[in-house]
């Protein structure tokens, strides 16, 4: 999820499409997506990691997915309205993606958001 200031045309407050687990990984039965640098803030933030973070097979922290295979800091309903539950402890990987870009619109195009 992009920053809230981002074109009102991608508003991401009333998308939520890129915290979900994209298709192509699912295909290839990846349960990890939005990865975590170990120097990010949420990673000081012990209550944070308890409840928010996982390891994948090489020992690398992620943002814990529900079964849905959401971000289980997404709030609210994709489509609809959304946020970001850490939006100030967001890795940095969530605050580099860019709405309107290609990849953005791909997530969009995947949760049906856009066509
Ligand atoms: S997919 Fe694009 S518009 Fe939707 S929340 Fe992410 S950055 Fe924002
Ligand atoms: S941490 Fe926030 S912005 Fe990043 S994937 Fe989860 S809900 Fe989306």
């Amino acid at each position: 999820m992009a920053r809230a200031s981002d074109e009102a045309e991608y508003d991401c407050v009333t998308c939520g499409a890129c915290c979900y687990n994209p298709d192509d990984n699912r295909e290839l039965d990846y349960v990890d997506y939005v990865e975590i640098d170990p120097f990010d803030r949420i990673m000081r933030k012990p209550d944070l990691v308890r409840r928010l973070v996982v390891l994948d097979h090489k020992l690398r922290p992620h943002m814990r997915l529900s079964h849905l295979h959401r971000c289980v800091a997404l709030t609210g309903s994709l489509g609809v309205k959304v946020g970001c539950g850490i939006y100030r402890d967001r890795p940095q990987m969530c605050r580099d993606f860019e709405a309107g870009s290609k990849d953005c619109k791909k997530h969009r195009r995947e949760r049906g958001i856009e066509r």
